[in-house]
């Protein structure tokens, strides 16, 4: 049977799906490559209180600092290293380079890193978690785990976050609104916050409905004893409405881009100069 599929597929050969096959099998083996060599980088933006307007902490987001393509963002190789299972040891890098690096921080800001769907759907992501946490001596309670919609919220996905929580670890749901099914994922589980996706921040000032959106969400999340944060800001205007609507925290270009950890030491030390969280924000 394998031979005739193969024949078949010979005989209605088109190059595009080759080609995109082929290209498939080149990252893969390139993204290998990258592991070994370490040519991954984790960028950290960092998220403003809006109620102490002082940094909460910083989100960790994965580069590809490929030798001669320069620096590849993730939405270009995460899912190639989730089709072909390589995400878990990256993101198991990811974890641990996180959790080493907000251990180097001169105070105990939180640090959030992404989790990818296949990667959670792993038996030990408890595992992979636990040793992040063990190796970098991090305290759980500063590092925050988000997890989006795609993840699917079965009873055996509920029992591994409950399960991650017991380790005192936050759980934040990221792309707020963008997925298909936002309430019932909050009747699911307990997390500790919600992502307001950037979608509705960018179209906040001219737009009732986002703006309606995002207060119904930030006023559900408060009643749900859930926390807020507001991604993509990257105006005052913005700034000062999710301040009025009482969003908790804040984080978009308008605070700071996403900067590689040297940078973020700088930062940090700029901001408590300054006795303020951001020029940006004074
Ligand atoms: P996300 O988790 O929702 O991360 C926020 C994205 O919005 C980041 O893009 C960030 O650079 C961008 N962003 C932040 N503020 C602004 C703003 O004011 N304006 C605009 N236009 N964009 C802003 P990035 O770094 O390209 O990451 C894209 C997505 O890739 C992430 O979305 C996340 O889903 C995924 N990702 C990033 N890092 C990781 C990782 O370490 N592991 C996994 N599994 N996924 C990751
Ligand atoms: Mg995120
Ligand atoms: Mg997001
Ligand atoms: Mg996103």
């Amino acid at each position: 049977a394998a031979k005739s599929d193969a024949d078949s597929s010979y005989r209605f050969y088109d190059p595009k799906i080759q080609d995109s096959r082929a290209e498939r099998r080149a990252i893969e083996g390139a993204l290998k490559t990258a592991l070994d060599n370490r040519e991954f980088e984790l960028f950290y933006q960092p998220i403003l209180d809006l109620a102490t307007n002082r940094m909460w902490g910083c989100e960790a987001l994965v580069r590809w600092k490929h030798a001669t393509k320069g620096m590849i963002p993730p939405l270009q190789f995460i899912p190639t290293a989730e089709e072909s299972g390589l995400i878990a040891p990256i993101g198991d890098w990811i974890l641990e380079e996180a959790c080493v690096t907000a251990m180097t921080w001169d105070r105990p800001l939180k640090v959030a890193v992404n989790l990818s769907p296949v990667q959670f759907k792993r038996r030990d992501v408890f595992a992979s978690v636990t040793k992040a946490l063990n190796l970098s001596g991090l305290p759980a309670h500063r590092l925050v785990l988000e997890i989006t919609e795609s993840v699917k919220l079965n009873d055996e996905a509920t029992a591994a976050l409950r399960r991650l929580k017991t380790l005192g670890v936050g759980i934040s749901l990221d792309d707020f609104g963008t997925g298909y099914a936002s309430m019932s994922y909050l009747r699911s589980f307990p997390f500790d916050k919600i992502k307001i996706d950037q979608s509705f921040v960018r179209g906040m000032m001219d737009s009732a409905g986002s703006r309606a959106i995002i207060k119904a969400t930030i006023g559900l999340a408060n009643d749900l004893k859930m926390s807020t944060t507001a991604e993509g800001v990257e105006t005052h205007e913005q700034l000062n409405a999710l301040r009025l609507a009482g969003a908790s925290q804040a984080q978009g270009y308008l605070i700071a881009k996403p900067m590689p950890r040297e940078a973020l030491a700088a930062f940090m030390a700029e901001v408590e100069g300054l006795q303020k969280p951001a020029r940006a924000i004074a």
